[in-house]
């Protein structure tokens, strides 16, 4: 046991300390700062939009958990619903009925999801939906796009955007050429030619870790048909825009139906969760039924399925309503400030999800969101935060409006948007 976290410690003192035990200080690399500079706070709690630092610093949180938490933090039906699943028991290592609920839950809300396995992550849900559509085809290759981000397995470690964009890393050491070898990259919002040794396409049907870069008109369908001519499986990465985008995610937004579909995120309500789902005949490959292995001793988690659960509850049509208002006027207020002052920024957005791109176009794909400006969203991002609002502290990550984030909590942002734009003008 270390010692205890004294009251009065700083931010600086923790992370300092943190580096001494942690690679880096941190457990997942953006959130180090390391692309902004400064000091990371360290969050003591958080309560709906708001999270406070163990200085006491208290910010409008924007990040949310990079989309975890759309409810805000400490939801009290969140909290309620973990309490009495903690005091039930917290893993057992066999079936549980929250599990069957959640799927009932996903299913219901994403008909492409005929059949749904729980995971405990959004890493491990895309890296099972790739492996399950392998084995169903009996194909090798993988096709996936420059700047979308599927988790952090080995095959899918090219090109990958955010935090990688950032470093300015293609990939990572550690990962063979080998392990890529059958993994095609093409640029995003167009529509690749295959063959019939492509077991599938990965894609964010919104791509949401290179910026916010929507899919051109026609680019997902046009994955649809080149899948269907040669007979790959079209998997739709929905980690960040399932149960975000619309209450049947990017699929139910855009009318395209993919043949496998991964989650993480909303559907663990904040705790660590995963799942995929698709095509009966396809996910009936799985084990114990099918030759394809795919296990998990914390699977459907009794915690995570019951946060999950007490969100999904929450998210109505209204709710999906109500949050894309407030990003419709979130993003208003970004372009009105910037543009007063005459930085080249476009604020682009689908439904509650939005991105900000310091340039003069919006960005299509990897080579164009990466001409953002990325000093200059360091020096907005820390201007944001000196006036009490917490972005990503990395320039190709999104903002995560929520429930949480009311009219009087929008106040404050646009204020402090109208200081930070001034701030980096010139
Ligand atoms: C976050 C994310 C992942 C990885 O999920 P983890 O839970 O961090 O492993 C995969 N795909 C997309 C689109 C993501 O945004």
């Amino acid at each position: 046991m270390g010692d205890p976290i004294a009251t009065g410690t700083t931010n600086a003192e923790l992370f300092e300390r943190a580096q001494r035990v942690i690679p880096g200080g941190v457990n997942s690399p953006v959130r180090a700062f390391g692309s902004v500079g400064g000091t990371p706070y360290f969050v003591a709690r958080g309560e709906g939009a708001q999270v406070t630092d163990v200085e006491g610093r208290t910010y409008v949180d924007l990040v949310q958990s990079y989309g975890a938490v759309i409810a805000g933090h400490a939801h009290p039906a969140v909290v309620e619903a973990l309490r009495t699943a903690a005091a039930e028991g917290t893993s057992f290592g066999a079936p549980t009925p929250g599990e069957v609920l959640l799927a009932e839950a996903i299913a219901e809300r994403v008909p492409s999801c005929e059949r749904v396995r729980m995971v405990n992550s959004g890493t491990e849900a895309t890296m099972s939906a790739i492996r399950v559509a392998r084995g169903a085809t009996g194909r090798p290759k993988l096709c996936k796009f420059a700047g979308n981000y599927h988790g952090h397995s080995d095959g899918l470690l090219v090109s990958g955007g955010t935090a990688m964009a950032s470093l300015g890393l293609p990939a990572s050491a550690g990962v063979t050429d080998s392990a890529v070898a059958d993994t095609v990259v093409a640029p995003y919002n167009v529509v690749p030619t295959l063959d019939e040794t492509f077991a599938a396409v990965i894609v964010e049907p919104v791509a949401a870790n290179m910026g916010l870069v929507p899919p051109a008109p026609g680019f997902l369908e046009g994955l649809r048909a080149e899948c269907d001519r040669v007979g790959a499986l079209l998997i739709f990465d929905e980690v960040i825009t399932g149960f975000r985008v619309a209450r049947g995610g990017a699929q139910q937004r855009f009318g395209v139906r993919p043949d496998l579909t991964a989650f993480g995120k909303i559907i663990g309500g904040g705790l660590p969760v995963g799942a995929f789902g698709g095509r009966a005949d396809v996910m009936d490959n799985l084990a114990p039924l099918g030759p394809v292995y795919q296990a998990g001793t914390l699977s459907g988690n009794p915690l995570a399925t019951a946060a999950g659960l007490a969100v999904l509850d929450l998210l109505d049509d209204d709710a999906y309503a109500l949050i894309e208002s407030r990003a419709e006027r979130l993003a208003a207020a970004f372009e009105a400030a910037l543009a007063a002052e005459g930085v080249a920024a476009v604020v682009p957005r689908v439904g509650t999800l939005l991105g900000l791109h310091f340039g003069a176009e919006p960005a299509t794909d990897y080579t164009t969101a990466t001409t953002t400006d990325e000093a200059r969203y360091g020096a907005f991002f820390h201007a944001m935060l000196d006036h009490g609002v917490a972005m990503a502290p990395g320039a190709y990550e999104v903002m995560f409006p929520g429930l949480a984030h009311t009219d009087d909590v929008l106040d404050a942002v646009v204020a402090a948007v109208q200081v930070a734009a001034r701030a980096v003008a010139g």
